[in-house]
């Protein structure tokens, strides 16, 4: 299988060189220049598979240049009991209403980025050891994904993280999390700027082509192929979990930001899982929400995105979305650069003629959650279930029961634990309600933190990255 760029303007790639680019030379997207279709003697089959097994089938169809052992054993060894809790690894259970909840959230960092950066973490010390290379990651955080990354990556030799977040912008227990790392081959930076703004000296520095090959740059953002693979897998899993037969249509409803998770369900619904709608859940930044009902898409700037109390949904570009705008377009990828050239001088575009097309052959709508909505979902599924949620997993329980129709299966998915958002949880239920933390992470907190604050600008984090490696 090769990969090209969503802009056309790319050399085909194998899996593992579009795993090490990050994003395109192009400025585009890397995706396979089509998806596997997984016809019904074989989805029966899987039905049956554990995790990993089903992982491997999977991702297998599209890391078609590492021989089939060697995926194996990374899979075998990256979706453990010990490390995601349980041998289902993402159980789903059942609210009193029906709604069901799928647990991504059960891995080290307490957020689903863990599923998808672990994975990460071993293929890339995979295919750097075999090719003998030396790698600097440069990412951008709202809070999980950061945080993720550090843990899947902490330790390993030839990998160097470069991690950018917003200063100030994050939960006391996402700072603790990501800045108490002690590695040496962690560097924690904190940016006065908004995540968007991160996102943007990460972008600008992939696009300095010298200082990126000098440096040997990569990405894990969710711009990532090798992410969005290993996302794919839970949606099958928790479609078989949710049902007895193949026969049975599930939706699923995703709390939504940079269009990342959403985006594998797509894939896994392109390759034939009978997935009947995907519900884009999004807070108050809610251009995606915007987009899937009036086909208007006006990405915003720093000044114009909410801090919320879903923070890691505080995003007003969605940067895997182009990959569906590809699909929506149908391949074509002059449409696609012409649209983010409209994008990049801060039009934004309008696909109301196609909103037909992406309702009804893709099944996306959407909805939108508040503040006061998180709070009050949090507050009555605790009282009416008696488990306390996060607040971005409320948000896309609050969407789900809204857009649900009579007799529609929804599995929502539980994007981080409530013990990351204190802060949160405590307004929602109030302060004396005790909120359950795995015992390795007690005193998070208290540990000793490792960050370097810089200014909103290119150059000086160009020249902390320099001054590290020179
Ligand atoms: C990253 C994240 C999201 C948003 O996921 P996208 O893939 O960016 O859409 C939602 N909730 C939590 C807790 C997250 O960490």
């Amino acid at each position: 299988m090769k990969y090209i760029s969503t802009r056309g303007q790319t050399a085909p790639k194998t899996f593992s060189q579009a795993l090490m680019a990050g994003l395109a030379e192009d400025g585009g997207l890397l995706l396979p220049q089509s998806y596997p279709y997984v016809d019904a003697h074989t989805l029966l089959q899987w039905r049956e598979l554990n995790y990993a097994d089903l992982a491997l089938q999977i991702i297998s169809l599209f890391a078609t240049d590492i021989p089939r052992a060697d995926l194996k054993a990374i899979i075998d060894k990256t979706y453990t009991k010990e490390i995601f809790g349980s041998d289902e690894i993402t159980p789903v259970r059942t609210l009193h209403d029906g709604i069901k909840i799928e647990g991504l959230s059960n891995g080290p960092t307490l957020a689903f980025k863990d599923m998808a950066m672990q994975l990460l973490g071993n293929l890339f010390e995979y295919v750097l050891t075999r090719e003998n290379r030396f790698l600097n990651i440069i990412g951008a955080t709202s809070g999980d994904t950061g945080s993720a990354a550090e843990y899947a990556l902490r330790g390993k030799e030839r990998v160097n993280v470069f991690m950018l977040s917003p200063y100030g912008k994050m939960s006391e227990f996402q700072r603790a999390q990501m800045y108490s790392l002690q590695e040496a081959n962690i560097f924690n930076i904190a940016v006065r700027g908004m995540f968007d703004d991160c996102q943007d000296i990460v972008k600008a520095l992939q696009n300095d082509h010298q200082f990126k090959q000098h440096y040997y740059l990569s990405t894990v953002n969710s711009i990532n192929w090798g992410r969005i693979v290993a996302q794919i897998v839970y949606y099958f899993k928790g479609y078989f979990a949710a049902t007895n037969t193949n026969e049975q249509k599930v939706s699923f409803c995703v709390p939504s930001g940079n269009f990342g998770n959403v985006l594998a369900g797509h894939i896994a619904r392109s390759m034939g899982l009978p997935i009947h709608r995907l519900m884009v859940a999004t807070n108050e930044n809610d251009v995606l929400n915007e987009f899937f009902a009036s086909g208007h898409y006006r990405p915003r700037d720093a000044a114009h995105t909410f801090v919320t109390s879903s923070p890691s949904m505080d995003i007003s570009k969605a940067s895997n979305f182009e990959r569906f705008i590809y699909d929506v377009v149908d391949h074509n990828p002059d449409r696609v650069q012409h649209l983010w050239q409209q994008v990049a001088i801060g039009q934004g575009f309008d696909l109301s003629l196609l909103l037909d097309k992406i309702h009804h052959q893709f099944g996306f709508v959407a909805g939108r959650s508040m503040h006061s909505d998180r709070l009050q979902t949090i507050a009555q599924v605790y009282a009416e279930d008696g488990e306390l949620i996060d607040p971005h997993t409320a948000d896309g329980i609050k969407v789900a029961r809204q857009l649900r129709e009579i007799g529609e299966v929804v599995v929502c998915l539980e994007t981080a634990k409530a013990a990351k958002f204190k802060e949160t949880i405590q307004q929602a239920v109030g302060a004396d309600v005790s909120i359950p933390r795995p015992e390795n992470l007690t005193n998070l907190e208290e540990l000793p933190q490792r960050v370097t604050v810089l200014d909103n600008d290119v150059q000086a984090v160009k020249q902390f990255v320099c001054t590290q490696l020179d």
